[in-house]
């Protein structure tokens, strides 16, 4: 096969989107779209035409929100300092709901979650039994339930 022929196929022409028969020369500065002569365009100016829609940069923002919140639920049970979202997304396992009634560790998680320094709440936490406790439950159901998935 000779590369002559090879190009002509990898590179379709494109069609005036005007009258969508002729092969297109030109391109509407204002929209872009091809048309094939002056006969064309004049028949696209009767309907005004916009610039095609800017680069979605006000998503990018939204985007970054999104990912967050659905930040996904892991725990690496070497490292022992529990996120407050992760805490949040805990609260969800109904044996970690049980362990929660506990009124002093309400009032601990609590004292972390007020916190404005948080990682020192929760190394203070850290030093009584009952979160202690708490945590090598959360930490021992995140490692069931990655058993299951595996
Ligand atoms: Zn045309
Ligand atoms: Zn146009």
């Amino acid at each position: 096969m000779r590369n002559g022929a090879k190009e002509q196929i990898t590179a379709p022409k494109k069609e005036c989107k005007v009258c969508e028969k002729a092969e297109s020369r030109y391109k509407c500065p204002i929209c872009l779209i091809p048309y094939c002569s002056l006969i064309c365009f004049k028949k696209h100016k009767e309907i005004p035409c916009a610039k095609p829609a800017p680069a979605p940069e006000n998503d990018t923002g939204a985007t970054i929100t999104t990912v967050d919140v659905d930040r996904p639920c892991y725990v690496d049970a070497a490292d022992k300092v529990l996120q407050r979202s992760q805490l949040e997304c805990i609260a969800s396992n109904s044996e970690i709901i049980d362990a929660l009634k506990d009124k002093e560790l309400k009032n601990l998680i609590r004292k972390i979650d007020s916190s404005a320094d948080a990682e020192t709440a929760l190394d203070k936490a850290m030093g009584e039994e009952a979160f202690r406790l708490f945590t090598e439950k959360i930490l021992s159901t995140l490692n069931q339930s990655s058993n299951q998935q595996s």
